[in-house]
């Protein structure tokens, strides 16, 4: 980076971010083999009433550090959370209502997997609040869920669509392409029966094996780069024929339905993360922090009852605020407006000028006194745009392109 960056304390942010609540439910009913969240095999009943009072004690506790601060978007995501009953998440959505000022018209989403009976579990969360389901849908093939260990079928896959179309304003499925053994005909099939039933939003994942996972340790044959690099083009460009903007990396939309939880953390956003494992991002005006929660369930109830479920946190410096900011900002198709730089770092953008303009003549990264954007090729080999930005990254000029997977960074905390 250029020099001049300033120390701690020196930085102030002129306004704070708009602010989120993600809330982390760490139950499924089975771990699949490629996943790497904090996700934990469901063991006889679950905890529903516990776990959400746990929830409601560790927002309690956070509440000092937001005082004040309106929610726009809450996630409630998982691990499954619809395994908890619709009541679970009433209560916990009033919980979080009577503690914190919920913005009339704030985004609620809850991750839901494709299952039995959910029709009606859909109408419950749907009363409790939730105005945005997302469909862990991943294939519409039988043969490809069962290669990435998923326990539902297409069949189960297609019913929850269309539900969850029946009941919430807005729905995303997510869907996923380079699994094992499959075909580029096969990863379009899916992304036209997502459209097909009409699904406003998608988001398509490139399949990554992740460490600590069971396909890392015990690798499936999968796609090889140039095939998966043909998908993710056909994707993107089949989703952008039928009326979805590719928006984010992994992010498809038609007009009204971007996911405004997730542009939050694309933009630099603040968010409170409860729950066990949940990551929360604070600015303060003199300071940014970052936290995590305690990670395993029955660790992090008893914590969050006792008033302290934070299992770590630190302040954001300085010098390492432009990778943080770029890491997120440069996932957005449309890139941002430059200002967004100094208002969401406290740092003025010239600190990275001789990055931005290192980038920009390898054609990553265009420029203009209002935006700035990632090229196509910028967005394709995203890891090579973003490096220069690390802190104690080799000078522009020494880096060399490489290609990576678009896949490179979450798209939730
Ligand atoms: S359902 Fe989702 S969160 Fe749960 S184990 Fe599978 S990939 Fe992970």
């Amino acid at each position: 980076m250029s020099p001049g960056v300033p120390l701690a304390g020196a930085v102030r942010l002129a306004e704070l971010p708009p602010l989120s609540l993600y809330v982390h439910v760490p139950w499924c009913l089975r771990k699949c083999p490629y996943c790497d969240f904090n996700s934990h095999e469901k063991r006889g009943e679950l905890p529903e009433a516990g776990y959400v009072d746990a929830l409601a004690a560790d927002l309690e506790a956070a509440l000092p550090s937001v005082w004040g601060r309106r929610v726009r978007t809450i996630f409630i995501g998982g691990g499954t959370p619809s395994l908890f009953a619709p009541e679970a998440i009433d209560r916990l959505l009033i919980a979080i209502r009577t503690r914190l000022p919920v913005d009339p018209e704030a985004e609620i989403t809850l991750e839901a997997n494709p299952g039995t009976f959910e029709a009606e579990r859909f109408r419950g969360y749907r009363a409790a609040g939730v105005n945005r389901l997302s469909v862990g849908v991943q294939s519409f093939s039988d043969e490809r869920l069962a290669a990435i260990g998923r326990v539902h079928g297409a069949d189960e896959a297609r019913r929850a669509l269309a539900h969850a179309l029946e009941t919430f304003p807005t729905v995303n499925a997510d869907l996923m392409y380079a699994l094992p053994g499959q075909s580029l005909a096969e990863a379009l099939a899916d992304v036209r029966e997502a459209i097909a039933i009409g699904a406003p939003h998608v988001s398509a994942y490139h399949l990554t094996l992740e460490p600590d996972t069971h396909f890392h340790r015990f690798p499936p044959a999968l796609p090889d780069e140039d095939a998966a690099a043909d998908m993710q083009a056909a994707i993107e460009e089949t989703l952008g024929a039928a009326g979805l903007e590719h928006y984010e990396t992994s992010a498809f939309a038609r007009p009204g339905h971007r996911a405004r939880h997730n542009v939050n953390y694309w933009t630099f956003g603040d968010y409170v993360g409860i729950g066990a494992g949940a990551h929360g991002k604070i600015s303060f005006r003199d300071r940014i922090v970052r936290e995590s929660r305690v990670r395993k369930p029955a660790t992090y109830m008893r914590a969050a009852m006792e008033g302290n479920a934070i299992d770590e946190s630190h302040e954001v410096a300085p010098a390492d605020r432009p990778f943080e900011f770029m890491l997120n900002a440069l996932r957005l198709v449309e890139g941002f407006p430059v200002a967004l730089f100094a208002e969401r770092t406290g740092l003025p953008v010239t600190v990275v000028e001789r990055e931005l303009a290192a980038a920009e003549a390898a054609g990553l990264l265009a420029r203009d006194h209002l935006r700035i954007r990632p090229t196509a090729r910028g967005q394709r080999f995203l890891n090579d745009l973003l490096e220069p930005f690390l802190p104690g990254a080799p000078r522009p000029a020494q880096v060399r392109p490489i290609r990576i997977s678009p896949r490179d960074t979450p798209s939730r905390p």
